[in-house]
């Protein structure tokens, strides 16, 4: 596992990054203007962190306008119902 001195969680590629920004925007409900919104590439590791600062991510962007993540985010949480019974 690489450690970076910003103490966040390493991404080795900006695509995996996009994909747990993606995960984690479905899986947890984040105030109107928090949680992390988009992805860098970081000058200390030269690999990828989530970030709250900063524009909305493009991928995430269009997954919020197109209405897919929010059927995402309503498919999750039936499951999670689903599995509590
Ligand atoms: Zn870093």
């Amino acid at each position: 596992m690489i450690k970076c001195s910003s103490h966040k969680k390493v991404y080795p590629t900006q695509e995996m990054a996009e994909d747990a920004l993606i995960d984690a925007r479905i899986h947890f409900d984040y105030a109107a203007h928090g949680g992390p919104i988009a992805v860098y590439k970081c000058e200390d590791c030269g690999n990828y962190h989530l970030t709250s600062k900063g524009t909305v991510n493009q991928k995430l962007a269009a997954l919020i306008s197109n209405g897919q993540l929010k059927r995402q985010k309503e498919a999750n949480q039936w499951l999670d119902k689903l599995k509590k019974k």
